[in-house]
């Protein structure tokens, strides 16, 4: 065992505003990552990342194997989907996912014998040897292997990662971030990944870094993970890599206040981190990647955190995409008696689920079971214009007039303060004490500026 190396001393960064919800880790942050059975059937919907939905490309009753291709990216922020399970495929279908979008799926009834599967699925997913030699890969093929591999990213933005693997001669990069923050509360699916696998991580890092043309890499981290801290830093041994220490904070793992934590660089509003020379990439996004060009392995299972006082066993999986929520909830033991509300991703950022067969998706970084105590059910009152939604908001927005403008379908008040910039965080709902949906009128207030501009 290497020995620890003392953090104390090491500077700690952060970002202006934000909240500090309770962080409720210890449900699942020991808990090694195990690999779900092969469900009966998965669900692939053709729509599990920003941008058009993939096109079908394969029939009906088809044989496949674990990776084929079945979908094919629909436009340019768009990506492949593969086949998660070895099976035959059914006529589509449709679902409802839980942020209410109505997508069609292609169902594969999964064979007996899968060729991989258990500890051989493990090892190959996050075992082995990750030695990486960046001569030997053309750097303008990288980003083609990330669409080939349908790689999104994966902290749940998924937005697809070949965008912004392009080398761009007119717009440089100067620093790659790879974001290991998991700042949302229960979730440790990022934490686990990085304690089981950190060679994965770097060796994605060095190809991203190749790709992009970035001259640094900073590894970012909340301080809430110490162990995750230090087997990073070994990990990394003498390589001209950062490791920053980011103080627990939410959300932390925003890209915008990433940039600025990490940086100090403002991304401007309604811009993205490519606009002041920085590419953003989430830890698992980056072990998608290495898995991609080192060992051909494309998107098709995804380490989920089910977790929770509502679940019986919290534990961290490794899930085919397709399976559904029931499924990987009765491998945890199912759920408790109290349990009141299941979330697809966690509490702050997270949509409730009522229908059990909503399929795992490449977003879907984890299920968090809740149960009446932690749901705060006050009655919505009266805004008393206390200013603490704007006291709290990490993008300096103005929370009460965007969700006022969205109730009355302002449409020129939305544009004016901005509501396509909201990242949807969550923090100025967390701090209103009039309980107003603040998040959910935003939000409404998004679509309604989408639809009607
Ligand atoms: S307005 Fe949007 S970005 Fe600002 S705190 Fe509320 S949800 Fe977060
Ligand atoms: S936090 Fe709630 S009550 Fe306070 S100003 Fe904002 S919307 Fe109004």
């Amino acid at each position: 065992m290497k020995a620890a190396i003392s953090l104390k001393n090491l500077p700690k960064f952060t970002f202006r505003k934000g909240i500090h919800p309770p962080e409720y880790k210890s449900y699942a942050e020991h808990q090694a990552i195990e690999v779900l059975p092969t469900p009966d059937t998965v669900r692939i919907p053709l729509l599990q990342h920003l941008g058009a939905p993939a096109k079908v490309s394969i029939e009906p009753r088809a044989a496949v194997k674990v990776g084929d291709i079945i979908a094919e990216s629909g436009g340019f922020i768009s990506t492949n989907l593969h086949a998660s399970v070895s099976g035959k495929t059914a006529r589509e279908g449709i679902i409802t996912l839980p942020n209410g979008r109505r997508v069609t799926t292609i169902p594969i009834k999964a064979d007996p014998e899968q060729e991989l599967e258990g500890d051989a699925l493990k090892q190959a997913f996050l075992g082995g040897d990750w030695n990486v030699n960046l001569d030997e890969i053309d750097a303008s093929s990288i980003s083609k292997a990330a669409l080939q591999a349908g790689i999104v990213g994966m902290g749940g933005a998924a937005f697809p990662s070949h965008v912004k693997l392009m080398r761009n001669d007119d717009r440089p990069i100067t620093d790659l971030i790879i974001n290991g923050c998991e700042c949302e509360p229960f979730l440790t699916a990022d934490h686990r990944l990085m304690l089981e696998s950190p060679q994965s991580i770097l060796a994605g890092a060095l190809i991203a870094r190749h790709a992009t043309g970035a001259t640094r890499i900073s590894i970012c981290i909340e301080d809430n993970k110490p162990d995750a801290i230090q087997t990073m830093i070994h990990a990394i041994g003498d390589r001209d890599i950062d490791v920053k220490i980011m103080r627990s904070k939410y959300p932390q793992g925003g890209e915008k206040s990433l940039v600025m934590a990490a940086l100090g660089k403002a991304i401007p509003t309604g811009g993205l981190p490519l606009d002041v020379g920085v590419v953003v990439l989430n830890v698992g996004t980056v072990a998608s990647l290495a898995r991609m060009v080192l060992r051909g392995m494309p998107l098709t299972h995804r380490i989920v955190t089910v977790t929770g006082p509502g679940v019986v066993h919290p534990k961290n999986l490794l899930v085919p995409i397709g399976t559904d929520f029931e499924t990987v909830l009765q491998y945890c033991g199912g759920l408790k008696e109290e349990a009141a509300r299941i979330i697809a991703g966690g509490p702050m950022m997270g949509f409730s689920v009522t229908d059990l067969s909503t399929p795992v998706t490449k977003g879907t970084s984890g299920i968090t079971v809740l149960t009446a105590k932690e749901l705060n059910a006050a009655a919505t009152t009266a805004c008393v214009r206390c200013g603490l939604c704007v006291d709290t908001c990490p993008l300096d927005l103005v929370p009460t007039k965007l969700a006022m403008a969205a109730r009355y379908k302002h449409l020129e008040v939305l544009q004016r303060y901005h509501v396509d910039a909201c990242m949807e965080c969550g923090c100025c709902a967390y701090q209103c004490p009039a309980n107003i949906p603040l998040v959910q009128l935003i939000r409404a207030g998004k679509i309604y500026n989408r639809t009607h501009s």
